[in-house]
């Protein structure tokens, strides 16, 4: 019997109904609506109805950006906004269907241990790199919540003194320093112009030497953050998915800094996710 997964994302909200081997048999992509939790809520309700019209789901599984407590409450959501300590589960109701909730990048790391690059790995880190940052562990085979659920968020570790302000407050997050938002502003910096992430990928692929230059920059970053982690964790691998993961300059860049910055020598190997835009919405349907 199928699920459905829905991946909420601060640009898209992703909608599949997957069996329990991992195949997706329908899927519907969204934008999020820019402002108010109702109409977030709503476009759920209305892909989770779209999705049901031909087969009742088992169950729905829903990955959610944030701090997600063990309720269902929303914590410190830095990139949708009215959802900051509210309870998903309590506002969403489907009458005969069980509903679970969890961080989106926890449901990545779910569906990479099952499906994806962590399927043999014990020790494993997976990222999204977006709208905003997530992070999250799988350690000895299992996913590692901590005390809190709140384990793996590397979105806020900071990797730069007085760097970009943050939507959790803080200054030169990891988040701020590489989301979406940090390419536009440093392809601004350069001269591109106001264009979005994929724009200067794009350019990057051309040889465009100001867009490669903006996600080496972005890379530095990044292989900082990944550089604290694995001294923390060990990792033996890092997998990366979300819209700015998909520069082929990002990965090759964070790639050599990462290996640069090692103390062990140890090599970590770092890839795109094999499960792509689906890994969040596909490990949502097996919560
Ligand atoms: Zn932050």
């Amino acid at each position: 019997m199928a699920s459905i997964g829905i991946d909420v994302g601060g640009s898209k909200i992703l909608g599949i109904v997957a069996d329990s081997k991992g195949r997706v048999h329908k899927s519907i992509k969204v934008p999020t609506p820019a402002i108010g939790s109702r109409k977030v809520l709503q476009s759920i309700k209305d892909i989770v109805h779209a999705l049901s019209n031909h087969t009742k789901p088992k169950k729905i599984g829903i990955g959610f950006p944030g701090f997600i407590e063990e309720n269902s409450k929303i914590k410190n959501l830095t990139n949708i906004k009215g959802f900051n300590n509210f309870n998903l589960k309590k506002n969403l109701c489907f009458p005969g269907t069980k509903l679970a909730i969890d961080n989106d990048v926890n449901c990545m790391a779910l569906a990479e241990k099952k499906w994806g690059a962590l399927k043999d790995i014990e020790n494993g880190l997976c990222i999204t790199i977006g709208t905003g940052v997530g992070g999250s562990l799988i350690l000895n085979g299992k996913l590692f919540r901590g005390s809190n659920g709140f384990a793996g968020e590397i979105g806020h570790i900071i990797v730069k003194q007085d760097g970009w302000k943050c939507g959790c407050g803080k200054k030169g997050c990891l988040e701020s320093m590489i989301n979406k938002k940090a390419v536009r502003k440093r392809a601004i910096k350069k001269g591109l112009g106001n264009i979005s992430p994929q724009k200067v990928e794009e350019l990057s692929e051309k040889g465009n030497k100001k867009a490669i230059k903006v996600y080496e920059e972005t890379a530095q970053y990044l292989a900082i953050g990944l550089d604290n982690a694995i001294q923390l964790f060990d990792p033996e691998k890092i997998v990366l998915a979300g819209g700015i993961s998909n520069s082929k300059v990002l990965l090759k860049e964070t790639i050599k800094q990462v290996k640069k910055l090692s103390v062990s020598g140890k090599k970590v190997f770092i890839q795109k996710s094999p499960l792509g835009k689906e890994s969040v919405a596909l490990g949502a349907s097996i919560l």
